[in-house]
C-alpha cells in the first residue's frame, strides 16, 4: 500500500540559455507529492505516519520554498550574490527564519542563509524530481514522484527499496541500531 504526502513550494527559477519567456526570471507555486510504499506496519495500521514524511522530508524541501533556484554557470549567481553581500543578507539575517537543513548533492546546493539553491542542470519539473529522489531516497520508501508547476507536470516511478524496519508503537524507520528515534522504542533482536 501506499501512503502520498503533498507539498507546496513557492520559488523562483529561471531556464538560463532556454529560447522562450522561460528564460527571465519568474516564480512559481509548485505542488510536490511523494508517495511512499511499504507493508501496513501491523503495530500502528500505516505504511509510514503522514506527519513523519511530511517532517522529514521537509526538512530539506524548505530549502526550496521562497527560495531563489539558479543553474550554477548562470551569470545571475554571481551577480545576486554580489548583491546580498553588499546588502549584508548573504550569510544570513535575522528575519531569515524558515531555513532548512543546509544540503550538498551531485545535483544540488542549498544556501539557506541566503534562500538560493543552486542546481546542476535548469530546475524543471523533471529536474525538481531527480533532485527530490535524491534527496529523500535513503530516508523514505519512495516510489512515485509528482510535481506540478504552472502548466508543467512530470512525474516518475522509483522501483521499491526493501521494506524498512519500522516502530510498531509509532511507524517511523528504526535505526541502524534498531531503535525508534521518535519513543526510544528498541526491537528484540
Ligand atoms: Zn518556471
Ligand atoms: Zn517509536
Amino acid at each position: 500500500m501506499r501512503s502520498m504526502t503533498t507539498f507546496d513550494l513557492q520559488y523562483a527559477h529561471r531556464f538560463y540559455g532556454f529560447k522562450g519567456e522561460a528564460q527571465y526570471l519568474h516564480g512559481h507555486t509548485g505542488t510536490l507529492t511523494i508517495e511512499v510504499e511499504d507493508t501496513i506496519n501491523e503495530g500502528v495500521n500505516m505504511i509510514f505516519p503522514c506527519n513523519e514524511i511530511k517532517k522529514t522530508a521537509w526538512d530539506v524541501l524548505r530549502n526550496f520554498d521562497h527560495a531563489l533556484v539558479l543553474r550554477e554557470d548562470d551569470p545571475l549567481l554571481p551577480a545576486v550574490l554580489d548583491v546580498y553581500t553588499k546588502q549584508g543578507i548573504r550569510y544570513g539575517h535575522p528575519q531569515n527564519t524558515m531555513k532548512g537543513k543546509a544540503f550538498k548533492t551531485e545535483l544540488a546546493t542549498a544556501y539557506p542563509d541566503c534562500r538560493l539553491v543552486v542546481t546542476k542542470e535548469t530546475m524543471t519539473v523533471e529536474g525538481f524530481i531527480k533532485i527530490v529522489y535524491d534527496l529523500l531516497k535513503d530516508k523514505l520508501n519512495i516510489v512515485k514522484i509528482t510535481f506540478t508547476s504552472g502548466d508543467n507536470k512530470g512525474s516518475a516511478d522509483f522501483a521499491p527499496r526493501s521494506t524498512m524496519n519500522r516502530c510498531p508503537l509509532c511507524g517511523i524507520t528504526l535505526n541502524e541500531q534498531g531503535v525508534c528515534p521518535k519513543c526510544g522504542y528498541k526491537k528484540e533482536s
